[in-house]
């Protein structure tokens, strides 16, 4: 997708820090982290937001999830806790339109979100 930032990381136009990839899934470090730990799980497949999921795409999002968990896993944040958020449109803070899903880890959390 042309001028789709996310797709141009996947394609290797923009350099980013790969912490993960493979045939449906890439992994890389937020430019700007929130968290000690803070991941961008995204599918090579070019797909704007979460509300654009459907039957075609059933799989998808177990994938970026289980790319998240092991992720988690690896950075030793898993037990400790961690969040995983997708934002969904302008209200919800999403600024990238290409689905992808937020690790967050490393310290503790406020609930509720801002
Ligand atoms: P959103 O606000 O859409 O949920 O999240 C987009 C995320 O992508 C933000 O946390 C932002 O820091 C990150 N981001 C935006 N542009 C780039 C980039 O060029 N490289 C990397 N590594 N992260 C980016
Ligand atoms: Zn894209």
């Amino acid at each position: 997708m042309a001028d789709c930032i996310f797709c141009k990381i996947i394609d290797g136009e923009i350099s980013a820090s790969i912490v993960y990839s493979d045939d449906r899934v890439v992994a890389f470090n937020d430019v700007n982290p929130q968290a000690p730990v803070h991941v961008i799980i995204v599918p090579r497949q070019h797909i704007p937001t979460v509300a654009d999921l459907g039957p075609e795409t059933s799989g998808l999002m177990d994938s970026l999830t289980q790319t998240a968990n092991r992720i988690a896993q690896e950075r030793g944040i898993a037990s400790r806790g961690y969040r995983l958020v997708v934002n969904c449109n302008a209200e919800a803070g999403q600024s990238v339109y290409h689905l992808h899903l937020h690790l967050l880890g490393g310290r503790p959390m406020t609930w509720p979100p801002g």
